[in-house]
């Protein structure tokens, strides 16, 4: 009867895909550009450091939490940022070009991807050749890479862990239900423990720091609502990443981000149901770790990804200095 009552009721819910679920393009567009201001004006402030005083900057690199088409530098849909379709890149160069740094390469690719170009050349399991980075910030994605290099799909929009159907509820942040980072992201878990620490809306910002610090210091005391709360976010994790092991086969899984600091009390589930779900014996031999980046993997994928897009000449080289 279960099993009957399931697509009847997923069927009498919204079409998670349909306009109403979607975020209105005139209002995605609304939220997007005054944060691709801030990210002009940052720009220029950086640019302004005095600690890059005689260094050669080779160009800016945006990491998003979302579907990112990048040889475009449109954002197709950031379901944690309510942004859909907005062409970031052009934005952001319109924005640096009133300031006179028009001329600067940008690149613009989503942050799981880019979290796994830093593991490959600088984390503890660096040049693992079939390796998977999770991110652990708000939502949950994956970066994977085959045989060192970065698998993306058709359109550049594989690697969405985080929207992995494993449940009936609850609802994530993309309008359906059931994904893996509804049950298992770092907003979910901090919903959880530490239920008096954060508003009903999105846990965004500094927030997210803070409640998860808050979350590993309950949990250090033995707090019995908050271990559970993580068993259950690890197991969920686990269920996710044995679909991954199970269809790739990858030597490595990293756990990124805010995943990092929670990681002694989400790997021992996560690694159980690895074990219970993986077909592969001693889990086809993949090593599931916290990443040693923590949260300076896209930023450091970023830059590496840059450097490689100038050098095959994928990005035009930034115009020479002008003389000091
Ligand atoms: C997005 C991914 C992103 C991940 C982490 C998910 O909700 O769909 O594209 O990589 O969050 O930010
Ligand atoms: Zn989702």
């Amino acid at each position: 009867a279960a099993a009957r009552a399931e697509p009847r009721s997923a069927a009498a819910r919204p079409d998670p895909r349909s306009a109403a679920a979607r975020p209105d393009p005139r209002s995605a567009a609304a939220r997007a550009e005054p944060a691709t201001e801030r990210l002009a004006a940052l720009v220029r402030e950086t640019l302004a450091d005095p600690l890059l005083s005689g260094r050669t900057v080779l160009g800016i690199s945006v990491a998003v939490p979302g579907l990112v088409d990048s040889p475009a530098g449109v954002v197709t849909d950031a379901p944690n940022l309510r942004w859909s379709g907005f062409p970031l890149r052009d934005r952001l160069r319109a924005l640096l070009d009133a300031a006179g740094l028009g001329a600067l390469p940008l690149l613009v690719d989503n942050d799981a991807n880019l979290g796994a170009v830093a593991e490959y050349r600088s984390g503890h399991l660096a040049h693992t050749p079939d390796l998977v980075y999770l991110t652990g910030e708000v939502g949950i994605g994956a970066g994977v890479l085959v045989n060192g290099r970065p698998l993306r799909g058709s359109r550049g929009f594989g690697g969405e862990i985080g929207h992995i159907p494993l449940a009936r509820r609850p609802r994530c942040g993309c309008g359906r239900y059931g994904c893996l980072e509804a049950l298992a992201g770092v907003q979910a878990i901090v919903r959880r423990t530490v239920p008096d620490l954060v508003p009903a809306g999105p846990v965004t910002g500094s927030l997210v720091a803070t409640a998860v610090a808050a979350t590993v210091e309950r949990a250090r005391a033995g707090d019995a609502d908050v271990l559970h709360a993580l068993s259950r976010a690890g197991g969920w994790l686990g269920r996710g990443v044995a679909t991954v092991v199970n269809l790739l086969n990858p030597r490595a899984v990293l756990l990124g981000g805010y995943f990092v600091p929670l990681a002694p009390w989400l790997l021992p589930p996560c690694t159980a149901e690895l074990d219970a779900h993986v077909i592969a014996p001693d889990r086809g031999g993949c090593q599931v770790a916290a990443s040693t980046l923590g949260l300076t993997a896209a930023a450091r994928g970023g830059a590496a990804a840059l450097v490689d897009a100038l050098d095959t000449g994928r990005l035009p080289l930034p115009p020479p200095l002008p003389p000091t």
